[in-house]
């Protein structure tokens, strides 16, 4: 083979490289633009809720307190979570390490002339609410909706097994859930006195984005009294007061 024909065939086999490297280039940065388009996307959609979840779950193990267990939206109980269960009257229970605290507040706020206060809803197992839940559904369904939308429905009502603090037996809805119940001397009372005894209000209306329930004036929540007195003091939900409690355990 002749020298001129050699250079020849180099030359073209550079520029063959030069043509696919840059094929294969560009088709590669289109891959990248797309890859950050869904990253971006996942982390306004998903990340936020998993991130924190998966950090709230750390955060309970690093401080080990039964009186402050989360559940909620994200965060669900499992099926077999036990508790030792004492009785309120003859229908509702509440969990035995805080059942005196729950009782002795009924019984100061009727001394102190509450007389119309009373425990309208305690613990509920899972399996309960996953009755009321599935019952609820099924109603749905037999008016003709779909499975997807009888669930969407069901959901506006009813929490879904697992996620419901009444599935703890660590909290009560007083009197006659309403809103009216903001307005009494009984609620005015729990606010000011609640604490002494370990409750706070669970659902408070500023703290509907990260509780993501609404605010509930009836539902009050067992948590022990130092915590419940400096979650007051902090004005944290309890979200907010894992994570600060593990960032001074951790600090
Ligand atoms: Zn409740």
């Amino acid at each position: 083979m002749s020298m001129k024909r050699k250079i020849v065939i180099v030359m073209f086999g550079v520029m063959l490289y030069c043509i696919i490297s840059v094929i294969i280039g560009i088709g590669e940065s289109n891959n990248i633009k797309s890859e950050y388009k869904e990253g971006s996307e996942e982390i306004e959609n998903v990340d936020i809720k998993e991130k924190s979840n998966e950090s709230l779950l750390q955060n309970i193990k690093v401080l080990d307190d039964w009186r402050l267990i989360l559940v909620n939206h994200n965060i669900m109980l499992t099926e077999d979570y036990e508790v030792k269960l004492s009785n309120i009257d003859s229908t509702r229970q509440f969990d035995s390490r805080a059942i005196d605290e729950l009782n002795q507040m009924i019984k100061d706020m009727k001394k102190d002339g509450i007389s119309n206060i009373w425990v309208q809803s305690a613990y509920r197992s899972i399996e309960y609410q996953k009755e009321l839940f599935d019952n609820q559904v099924q109603k749905y369904i037999n008016q003709g909706k779909t499975k997807e939308e009888a669930e969407k429905l069901t959901l506006q009502i009813i929490n879904k097994p697992g996620t419901s603090e009444h599935n703890l037996g660590l909290a009560v809805d007083l009197n006659y859930v309403n809103y009216e119940f903001e307005y009494t001397k009984a609620f005015k009372w729990l606010q000011e006195n609640a604490e002494n005894y370990g409750f706070i209000l669970r659902y408070k209306r500023e703290k509907e984005d990260i509780t993501k329930v609404d605010y509930e004036p009836w539902h009050w929540r067992y948590v022990g009294v130092e915590n419940a007195k400096k979650m007051n003091e902090l004005d944290m939900c309890l979200e907010e007061y894992i994570d600060y409690l593990t960032n001074s355990v951790i600090k």
